[in-house]
């Protein structure tokens, strides 16, 4: 099958063992273009029956991978890492396509998405071992890490190459096999990295893709040969995920929602911390685990910041992400579009202001589910545009008198991901990463994602399980260490010793 096969294939298949498996459940779901609200495709729900092929083939490809040579699987990495880049354009597409994200902000998270591919080419290097010799009288001890087997992977509709490369590109180094279920809502970019995977030399078997809903997930997280399950999407589903994969013998990593506080000191450099948080708040539609939702205003810096973050949100070109004029594209679908715009109207009941409403583009029209950037003032806890993640394109301002009212107002929130300070002052930014209970912290950064070599997570709400996402954690949680303790005796110093085992 050629690459472009899959773009005119009618229903979005699963891909199990090196190729696109049509689906015999009978289940489909409509995906959408959000920028026209039209139905451009479907995709197939699996059944447990294809679950459970997917995992087999994975099962079936696991003694021939791990056993795979490590710089051999660094090659295919450093290949897969060549192909994203040279079809970054047609992944971009694909991203605006199902998920609506302007282009530009498409090909950052492809930008974003290489990182992890390009560290997990280090493989060889990552997964050396420890060594002590002479730990006791000719005895050497020493740790290695193993793969677990076949590991599992669920992801949201927000980042829909990135999220899944968080995942698959660690597992797979280290020597695991995949089974993906991407979001149902942008299923297509997984099947060409499937593909380009494929061409990259990554044998059959190795990464499989089930397209679907909760069906493929719940026999995912029940399925005994599966061993570890990674998630990202909302909390109540990263909740369920953890306990139900727990109770069953799985090791799990469940990245929920989130509620990122933007605290601004009256000293902060004010026409920076205004593009910080336009850019934080209104960058694809708000729809980032790591959106600006709330401004934390401290002191006197109110008025001037509402006031700067006015003036910029008036300049946002709202349209198509395929529009290279357009800055901020459509949500996700009509239901997510018309729950952010209530959270709008409710706000003003709940006793918030409405500082400003941005407007639609000229080309943001028709069916589209476009949605002007709002900015809420006077919001307080309590309002549910303050308690609940909008995951939309509102900013609400908190004002407060004190860094101290700041700091407790962030370290009560359910919601741990990501924070920021804005400030000139670096003992105060000292303060601030030393209070802060709060997983990814920015000074003067307003979307604190790490870079690869580091590892993603949150706290709290935001994260259900002990490893972080991606970079040393992801090594970490794709993997089991094994510790060996050895001795290479002269035959003749054997004796037989009851006692328990001590250094002699
Ligand atoms: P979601 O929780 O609705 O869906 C995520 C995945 O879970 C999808 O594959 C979906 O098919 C599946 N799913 C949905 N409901 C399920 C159920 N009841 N049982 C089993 N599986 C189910 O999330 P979404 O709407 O796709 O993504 C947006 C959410 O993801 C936001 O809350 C956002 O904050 C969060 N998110 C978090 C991070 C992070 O790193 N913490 C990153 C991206 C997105």
């Amino acid at each position: 099958m050629s690459l472009s096969e899959i773009e005119t294939f009618p229903t979005v298949a699963h891909w199990v063992d090196g190729k696109l498996l049509q689906s015999t459940s009978g289940r489909t779901g409509n995906i959408y273009n959000p920028a026209t609200g039209q139905v451009i495709g479907q995709v197939a729900f699996a059944s447990t029956a294809e679950v459970d092929r997917a995992v087999a083939a994975a099962k079936d490809a696991f003694a021939g991978w791990r056993s795979t040579p490590l710089s051999r699987r660094a090659e295919i990495m450093f290949r897969l890492r060549d192909l994203i880049v040279q079809n970054r354009e047609r992944i971009a597409e694909i991203l605006t396509r199902e998920n609506g994200k302007a282009t530009s902000d498409a090909l950052g998270e492809v930008a974003r998405a290489l990182e992890n591919v390009e560290f997990a080419c280090g493989i060889p290097n990552l997964l050396k071992g420890g060594y002590s010799e002479q730990s006791s009288h000719g005895v050497d001890v020493y740790q290695i890490r193993q793969p677990l087997g076949v590991v599992a992977g669920i992801t949201p509709f927000n980042f829909p190459a990135m999220v899944p490369l968080w995942m698959l590109a660690n597992a797979l180094a280290c020597g695991n096999c995949f089974v993906l279920k991407p979001s149902e809502k942008v299923p297509s970019a997984s099947v060409l990295l499937a593909e380009l995977a494929r061409e990259a030399g990554l044998p059959n078997g190795v990464l499989n893709l089930v397209q679907g809903d909760r069906v493929a997930v719940d026999r995912l997280l029940e399925h005994p040969d599966v061993r570890a399950i990674s998630f990202v999407g909302s909390t109540p589903v990263a909740k369920y995920i953890y306990e139900t994969a727990t109770r069953n013998g799985k090791r799990v990593q469940a990245l929920g929602g989130a509620k990122n506080h933007m605290l601004v000191l009256p000293d902060a450099d004010l026409s920076m911390a205004a593009d910080a948080a336009v850019s934080a708040a209104y960058g694809a539609a708000g729809e980032r685990c790591m959106a600006i939702s709330v401004v934390l205003a401290v002191g006197d810096v109110a008025e001037p910041l509402i006031e700067a973050i006015r003036q910029r949100i008036e300049k946002i070109t709202v349209g198509p992400g395929s529009d290279s004029a357009t800055q901020m594209g459509p949500l996700i679908s009509r239901e997510h579009r018309d729950r952010v715009a209530s959270h709008v109207s409710r706000a003003a009941q709940e006793g918030a202001t409405v500082a400003f409403e941005g407007k639609l583009g000229p080309s943001a029209s028709g069916e589209g589910f476009f949605l002007a950037p709002a900015l809420l003032d006077h919001v307080q806890p309590g309002m549910a545009c303050y308690d609940q993640e909008i995951f939309g394109p509102v900013l609400s301002v908190v004002r407060v008198a004190t860094y101290a009212e700041a700091i407790a107002l962030i370290n009560k929130n359910a919601y741990g991901n990501g924070t920021a300070i804005f400030t000139r002052d670096g003992g105060a930014a000292r303060q601030f990463q030393f209070d802060v209970e709060v997983g990814m912290v920015g000074i003067n950064v307003p979307i604190p994602v790490p870079v690869s070599y580091y590892s993603f997570g949150g706290w709290k709400s935001s994260l259900f399980g002990d490893l972080h996402m991606y970079g040393p954690e992801g090594i970490q949680f794709y993997t089991r260490s094994k510790v060996v303790t050895s001795r290479w005796p002269d035959p003749g110093s054997s004796k037989v010793d009851l006692g328990f085992p001590q250094v002699r």
